[in-house]
């Protein structure tokens, strides 16, 4: 299936100069989203970990479904304020402004091997942001794995070291 077809572009959104990915037609075609989510499910058996940690509103999406399927633990990482118990926080750079995430500081535990997911691989700024945000939290990053990579951005000039996987790229 290909899967580009169910991801809509969107110019200048939320600012001009940026073609905004919107996921919500893949999510409205069940079977895209199966698909999507059993590909993504495949791809992350190659890797060896224990938790997903994905970031608020759409990592949740894909994440928690891969969680379960998988059958691994699940960290939220959240913006500011939204977390009830203790929190470790991160002020980073996005491809449009700036932004902050937390995560509770005990979400994971010394020595787990965490896989970050997200939608979509921008600059790569929040995929590092979540790396040392786990890393704060005694977590070790087993790989990273995102939807859609932007490769024209060239993210993985700051993920140098890292274990990258996406589905979709551009
Ligand atoms: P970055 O930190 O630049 O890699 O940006 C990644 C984060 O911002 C992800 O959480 C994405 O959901 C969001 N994002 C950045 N650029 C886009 C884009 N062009 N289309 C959709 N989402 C984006």
């Amino acid at each position: 299936m290909d899967l580009k077809k169910f991801i809509r572009d969107i110019p200048d959104f939320p600012e001009k100069g940026i073609i905004f990915r919107d996921i919500t037609p893949l999510l409205k075609d069940k079977n895209a989203f199966q698909y999507a989510i059993n590909e993504m499910t495949t791809a992350l058996k190659s890797i060896d970990f224990d938790v997903i940690a994905a970031p608020e509103a759409r990592g949740f999406i894909f994440g928690g479904a891969l969680a379960y399927n998988l059958g691994k633990s699940f960290v939220p990482i959240r913006k500011p304020g939204k977390l009830p118990y203790k929190t470790l926080s991160e002020k980073y750079q996005l491809e449009y402004g700036t932004a902050e995430l937390e995560i509770h500081e005990d979400a994971i535990n010394e020595g787990e091997k965490v896989l970050i997911f997200d939608d979509v691989l921008a600059t790569g700024g929040t995929a590092k942001t979540l790396k040392s945000l786990i890393e704060k939290t005694g977590g070790i990053v087993a790989g990273m794995a995102f939807l859609i990579e932007l490769t024209y951005l060239n993210p993985r000039k700051l993920l140098k070291d890292e274990k990258v996987i996406s589905l979709i790229t551009y």
